[in-house]
Protein backbone atom coordinates (compact mmCIF):
# COMPACT_ATOMS: atom_id res chain seq x y z
CA UNK A 1 0.00 0.00 0.00
CA UNK A 2 2.99 2.32 0.74
CA UNK A 3 4.73 1.72 -2.53
CA UNK A 4 1.10 2.56 -4.27
CA UNK A 5 1.09 5.89 -2.67
CA UNK A 6 4.87 6.49 -3.46
CA UNK A 7 3.80 5.93 -7.07
CA UNK A 8 0.47 8.08 -7.18
CA UNK A 9 2.90 11.39 -5.36
CA UNK A 10 4.78 12.60 -8.61
CA UNK A 11 0.84 12.40 -10.30
CA UNK A 12 -0.21 14.52 -7.63
CA UNK A 13 2.78 16.65 -7.36
CA UNK A 14 1.70 17.33 -11.15
CA UNK A 15 -1.64 17.76 -10.39
CA UNK A 16 -1.63 20.52 -7.94
CA UNK A 17 1.56 22.19 -10.05
CA UNK A 18 -1.53 22.31 -12.68
CA UNK A 19 -3.83 23.81 -10.30
CA UNK A 20 -1.84 26.43 -8.91
CA UNK A 21 -0.70 28.04 -12.37
CA UNK A 22 -4.16 27.68 -13.21
CA UNK A 23 -5.20 29.76 -10.18
CA UNK A 24 -2.56 31.89 -10.66
CA UNK A 25 -3.18 33.09 -13.80
CA UNK A 26 -6.53 33.32 -13.25
CA UNK A 27 -6.00 35.69 -10.73
CA UNK A 28 -6.87 39.29 -11.07
CA UNK A 29 -4.32 40.87 -12.22
CA UNK A 30 -2.15 43.96 -14.82
CA UNK A 31 -1.02 42.71 -18.06
CA UNK A 32 0.84 45.22 -20.70
CA UNK A 33 0.29 45.58 -24.23
CA UNK A 34 -2.97 47.22 -24.21
CA UNK A 35 -4.97 44.27 -26.38
CA UNK A 36 -8.09 46.46 -26.33
CA UNK A 37 -6.71 49.80 -27.45
CA UNK A 38 -6.70 52.06 -30.36
CA UNK A 39 -5.11 50.24 -34.04
CA UNK A 40 -3.25 53.26 -35.32
CA UNK A 41 -3.65 51.95 -38.58
CA UNK A 42 -5.98 52.15 -42.61
CA UNK A 43 -5.27 50.26 -45.21
CA UNK A 44 -2.93 52.20 -47.53
CA UNK A 45 -4.55 53.50 -51.08
CA UNK A 46 -1.79 52.98 -52.77
CA UNK A 47 0.89 49.75 -52.57
CA UNK A 48 4.08 50.08 -54.80
CA UNK A 49 1.47 50.85 -57.90
CA UNK A 50 -1.37 49.11 -56.77
CA UNK A 51 -4.79 50.52 -56.13
CA UNK A 52 -6.86 49.99 -53.18
CA UNK A 53 -10.24 48.65 -53.96
CA UNK A 54 -12.81 48.03 -51.06
CA UNK A 55 -14.38 44.24 -51.14
CA UNK A 56 -17.84 42.98 -50.23
CA UNK A 57 -19.03 39.47 -49.32
CA UNK A 58 -22.46 38.02 -50.54
CA UNK A 59 -23.61 36.31 -46.88
CA UNK A 60 -25.35 33.61 -48.41
CA UNK A 61 -22.93 30.46 -47.93
CA UNK A 62 -24.31 28.64 -50.63
CA UNK A 63 -22.82 31.87 -52.94
CA UNK A 64 -20.33 33.68 -51.21
CA UNK A 65 -18.51 35.52 -53.50
CA UNK A 66 -16.96 38.75 -53.15
CA UNK A 67 -17.18 41.98 -55.34
CA UNK A 68 -15.50 44.93 -55.66
CA UNK A 69 -17.22 47.74 -54.84
CA UNK A 70 -15.95 49.65 -58.04
CA UNK A 71 -18.22 46.89 -59.60
CA UNK A 72 -21.42 47.52 -57.41
CA UNK A 73 -22.23 51.09 -58.79
CA UNK A 74 -25.76 51.42 -59.41
CA UNK A 75 -27.64 54.30 -60.03
CA UNK A 76 -31.07 55.05 -57.67
CA UNK A 77 -32.75 58.58 -58.25
CA UNK A 78 -29.67 59.97 -60.35
CA UNK A 79 -27.63 59.53 -57.37
CA UNK A 80 -24.20 56.95 -57.91
CA UNK A 81 -24.39 54.24 -54.44
CA UNK A 82 -23.03 50.83 -54.56
CA UNK A 83 -25.79 48.33 -54.09
CA UNK A 84 -25.89 46.40 -51.00
CA UNK A 85 -27.57 43.11 -52.55
CA UNK A 86 -25.79 40.14 -54.27
CA UNK A 87 -25.81 40.49 -58.06
CA UNK A 88 -25.82 36.58 -58.33
CA UNK A 89 -28.09 35.81 -55.85
CA UNK A 90 -30.28 38.80 -54.12
CA UNK A 91 -28.38 38.37 -50.83
CA UNK A 92 -27.20 41.07 -48.34
CA UNK A 93 -23.64 41.99 -48.91
CA UNK A 94 -21.61 42.74 -46.40
CA UNK A 95 -17.52 44.39 -45.71
CA UNK A 96 -16.99 41.13 -43.47
CA UNK A 97 -17.48 37.20 -44.96
CA UNK A 98 -19.62 34.93 -43.71
CA UNK A 99 -17.23 32.95 -42.58
CA UNK A 100 -15.33 35.39 -40.47
CA UNK A 101 -18.80 36.49 -38.72
CA UNK A 102 -19.11 33.12 -38.07
CA UNK A 103 -15.34 32.02 -36.88
CA UNK A 104 -14.51 35.21 -35.05
CA UNK A 105 -15.40 36.46 -31.72
CA UNK A 106 -17.43 40.12 -31.70
CA UNK A 107 -15.42 42.91 -32.03
CA UNK A 108 -12.79 41.39 -34.10
CA UNK A 109 -11.21 44.32 -36.20
CA UNK A 110 -10.63 43.33 -39.61
CA UNK A 111 -8.67 45.68 -42.07
CA UNK A 112 -8.97 44.44 -45.96
CA UNK A 113 -8.50 45.77 -49.07
CA UNK A 114 -7.94 44.23 -53.00
CA UNK A 115 -4.80 45.97 -54.72
CA UNK A 116 -5.26 45.73 -58.36
CA UNK A 117 -2.52 46.98 -61.34
CA UNK A 118 -3.10 47.14 -65.24
CA UNK A 119 -1.98 43.39 -65.85
CA UNK A 120 -1.20 42.03 -62.68
CA UNK A 121 -3.83 39.71 -60.92
CA UNK A 122 -5.38 41.44 -58.15
CA UNK A 123 -3.82 41.03 -54.73
CA UNK A 124 -6.27 40.90 -51.58
CA UNK A 125 -5.02 42.05 -48.35
CA UNK A 126 -5.97 41.00 -44.94
CA UNK A 127 -4.88 42.16 -41.56
CA UNK A 128 -6.68 40.70 -38.40
CA UNK A 129 -6.32 41.54 -34.94
CA UNK A 130 -6.84 39.73 -31.59
CA UNK A 131 -7.75 41.11 -28.69
CA UNK A 132 -7.95 40.03 -25.07
CA UNK A 133 -9.54 36.99 -26.86
CA UNK A 134 -7.26 34.83 -28.53
CA UNK A 135 -10.05 33.29 -31.15
CA UNK A 136 -9.70 35.98 -33.17
CA UNK A 137 -6.92 34.74 -35.18
CA UNK A 138 -7.90 31.19 -36.54
CA UNK A 139 -5.17 28.66 -38.20
CA UNK A 140 -6.54 29.08 -41.71
CA UNK A 141 -5.50 25.13 -41.82
CA UNK A 142 -9.12 24.92 -40.31
CA UNK A 143 -10.91 27.89 -41.28
CA UNK A 144 -10.24 27.75 -44.91
CA UNK A 145 -10.73 24.38 -45.32
CA UNK A 146 -14.10 25.32 -43.40
CA UNK A 147 -15.16 27.63 -45.95
CA UNK A 148 -15.02 25.29 -48.74
CA UNK A 149 -11.34 25.58 -49.94
CA UNK A 150 -9.26 22.98 -49.88
CA UNK A 151 -5.11 22.70 -49.39
CA UNK A 152 -3.62 21.06 -52.08
CA UNK A 153 0.23 22.12 -50.43
CA UNK A 154 1.60 24.35 -48.05
CA UNK A 155 5.33 25.44 -47.09
CA UNK A 156 7.32 28.20 -45.53
CA UNK A 157 8.98 30.65 -48.25
CA UNK A 158 11.63 33.52 -47.11
CA UNK A 159 11.03 36.81 -49.30
CA UNK A 160 13.84 39.73 -49.90
CA UNK A 161 11.79 43.02 -48.07
CA UNK A 162 15.43 45.00 -48.53
CA UNK A 163 19.13 44.17 -48.00
CA UNK A 164 19.28 43.02 -44.59
CA UNK A 165 15.82 41.68 -44.10
CA UNK A 166 13.91 38.40 -44.98
CA UNK A 167 10.69 37.90 -44.06
CA UNK A 168 9.63 34.13 -43.87
CA UNK A 169 5.11 33.86 -44.94
CA UNK A 170 3.51 30.41 -45.06
CA UNK A 171 2.13 29.08 -48.09
CA UNK A 172 -1.00 28.04 -49.12
CA UNK A 173 -1.69 26.26 -52.71
CA UNK A 174 -5.53 25.94 -52.57
CA UNK A 175 -8.50 25.76 -54.59
CA UNK A 176 -11.30 28.01 -53.97
CA UNK A 177 -14.94 26.78 -53.99
CA UNK A 178 -17.90 29.27 -55.13
CA UNK A 179 -21.32 28.61 -55.80
CA UNK A 180 -21.99 25.19 -54.63
CA UNK A 181 -25.57 25.63 -54.25
CA UNK A 182 -27.73 23.67 -56.13
CA UNK A 183 -28.93 26.47 -58.82
CA UNK A 184 -25.57 28.13 -58.94
CA UNK A 185 -22.86 27.00 -61.24
CA UNK A 186 -19.93 25.46 -58.78
CA UNK A 187 -16.50 27.87 -60.04
CA UNK A 188 -13.09 26.17 -58.72
CA UNK A 189 -10.40 28.81 -58.38
CA UNK A 190 -6.53 27.87 -58.40
CA UNK A 191 -5.48 30.56 -55.66
CA UNK A 192 -2.57 31.69 -53.41
CA UNK A 193 -3.21 32.13 -49.46
CA UNK A 194 -0.24 33.08 -47.70
CA UNK A 195 0.27 34.40 -44.11
CA UNK A 196 2.83 35.76 -41.44
CA UNK A 197 1.87 36.68 -37.67
CA UNK A 198 3.14 39.88 -35.63
CA UNK A 199 3.05 41.58 -32.89
CA UNK A 200 4.91 44.78 -31.66
CA UNK A 201 8.15 42.34 -30.65
CA UNK A 202 7.77 39.27 -32.34
CA UNK A 203 6.74 37.82 -36.41
CA UNK A 204 6.64 34.21 -37.12
CA UNK A 205 4.88 32.35 -39.91
CA UNK A 206 3.90 29.82 -37.59
CA UNK A 207 0.57 29.63 -35.62
CA UNK A 208 2.18 26.68 -32.90
CA UNK A 209 4.75 29.38 -32.38
CA UNK A 210 2.43 32.32 -31.84
CA UNK A 211 0.53 30.01 -29.42
CA UNK A 212 4.06 29.38 -27.40
CA UNK A 213 5.15 32.84 -27.44
CA UNK A 214 1.73 33.94 -26.40
CA UNK A 215 1.84 31.76 -23.17
CA UNK A 216 5.34 32.99 -22.35
CA UNK A 217 4.75 36.36 -22.53
CA UNK A 218 1.19 36.26 -21.01
CA UNK A 219 2.34 34.04 -18.20
CA UNK A 220 5.88 34.76 -17.26
CA UNK A 221 5.81 38.72 -18.08
CA UNK A 222 2.12 39.95 -18.01
CA UNK A 223 2.72 41.11 -21.73
CA UNK A 224 -0.68 40.87 -24.01
CA UNK A 225 -0.13 42.63 -26.92
CA UNK A 226 -2.13 42.77 -30.11
CA UNK A 227 -1.33 40.14 -32.48
CA UNK A 228 -1.82 40.93 -35.83
CA UNK A 229 -2.40 38.42 -38.56
CA UNK A 230 -1.61 39.34 -42.22
CA UNK A 231 -2.80 37.41 -45.00
CA UNK A 232 -2.53 37.85 -48.79
CA UNK A 233 -4.48 35.87 -51.67
CA UNK A 234 -3.77 36.04 -55.35
CA UNK A 235 -5.56 34.38 -57.63
CA UNK A 236 -3.50 31.95 -59.52
CA UNK A 237 -3.02 31.53 -63.54
CA UNK A 238 -3.20 28.27 -64.78
CA UNK A 239 -0.83 28.94 -67.45
CA UNK A 240 1.51 30.83 -65.57
CA UNK A 241 1.09 28.96 -62.09
CA UNK A 242 4.26 30.37 -60.40
CA UNK A 243 3.63 34.14 -61.67
CA UNK A 244 2.38 34.40 -58.23
CA UNK A 245 6.04 34.07 -56.62
CA UNK A 246 7.84 37.07 -58.72
CA UNK A 247 3.92 39.12 -57.89
CA UNK A 248 4.81 39.11 -54.35
CA UNK A 249 8.64 39.45 -54.49
CA UNK A 250 7.33 42.71 -55.82
CA UNK A 251 4.79 43.74 -53.70
CA UNK A 252 6.03 42.76 -50.74
CA UNK A 253 8.41 44.80 -50.06
CA UNK A 254 5.95 47.96 -50.20
CA UNK A 255 3.59 46.10 -48.21
CA UNK A 256 6.20 45.65 -45.20
CA UNK A 257 7.08 49.31 -44.10
CA UNK A 258 3.36 50.03 -43.28
CA UNK A 259 2.85 46.86 -41.24
CA UNK A 260 6.70 48.05 -39.48
CA UNK A 261 5.42 50.95 -38.75
CA UNK A 262 1.75 49.74 -37.28
CA UNK A 263 4.16 47.60 -34.86
CA UNK A 264 6.13 50.44 -34.11
CA UNK A 265 2.66 52.42 -33.13
CA UNK A 266 1.35 49.70 -31.34
CA UNK A 267 4.64 49.39 -29.15
CA UNK A 268 4.72 52.75 -27.81
CA UNK A 269 0.75 51.15 -26.18
CA UNK A 270 3.11 48.98 -24.11
CA UNK A 271 2.61 50.62 -21.15
CA UNK A 272 -0.77 50.87 -21.03
CA UNK A 273 -2.38 48.88 -18.33
CA UNK A 274 -5.60 46.21 -18.60
CA UNK A 275 -6.93 44.42 -15.50
CA UNK A 276 -7.82 41.07 -16.19
CA UNK A 277 -9.35 38.45 -14.05
CA UNK A 278 -10.43 35.22 -14.70
CA UNK A 279 -13.45 36.04 -17.38
CA UNK A 280 -11.20 38.36 -19.86
CA UNK A 281 -13.23 37.16 -22.82
CA UNK A 282 -16.13 39.70 -21.32
CA UNK A 283 -12.61 42.72 -22.02
CA UNK A 284 -13.09 41.84 -25.43
CA UNK A 285 -14.02 45.30 -26.38
CA UNK A 286 -12.37 47.69 -29.02
CA UNK A 287 -11.75 51.19 -27.77
CA UNK A 288 -10.34 52.29 -31.12
CA UNK A 289 -12.19 53.43 -34.28
CA UNK A 290 -12.38 50.40 -36.74
CA UNK A 291 -13.24 50.50 -40.41
CA UNK A 292 -14.58 46.94 -39.81
CA UNK A 293 -15.46 44.88 -37.38
CA UNK A 294 -17.40 41.72 -37.15
CA UNK A 295 -21.03 42.06 -35.47
CA UNK A 296 -21.96 38.31 -35.31
CA UNK A 297 -25.86 38.29 -35.31
CA UNK A 298 -25.78 35.78 -33.10
CA UNK A 299 -27.56 32.19 -33.89
CA UNK A 300 -30.14 32.79 -30.70
CA UNK A 301 -30.94 35.68 -32.46
CA UNK A 302 -31.16 34.45 -35.92
CA UNK A 303 -33.60 31.37 -34.43
CA UNK A 304 -35.78 33.66 -32.66
CA UNK A 305 -36.39 35.57 -36.60
CA UNK A 306 -37.52 32.04 -37.87
CA UNK A 307 -39.72 31.66 -34.90
ZN1 LIG B 1 -24.79 35.86 -53.57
Amino acid sequence: MFAKAKKTIPGLIVFIMILAAGLFLARPRIIYGNPTGEIPFSMPDEIGGYKAVKILFCLNDQCAYAFRETDLMTTVDGEKKVADECPKCGALLSPVSIGEEKLLPNNTPIFRREYTKQGRPPILVTIVFSGIERRSIHRPQICLVSQGNRILNEYSRNFNIDKKKKLQLRILEIHQILGSGDDQETVVLPAIYTYWLFNPERETDSHWKRFLYMAIDNSFRNYRPRWGYVSISIPRNQTNPDAWNRQLDEFLPFLYPFISELREKLDEQRNITTVIDSSSAELNINQGEVEVKTQNPSSKDANRKEL
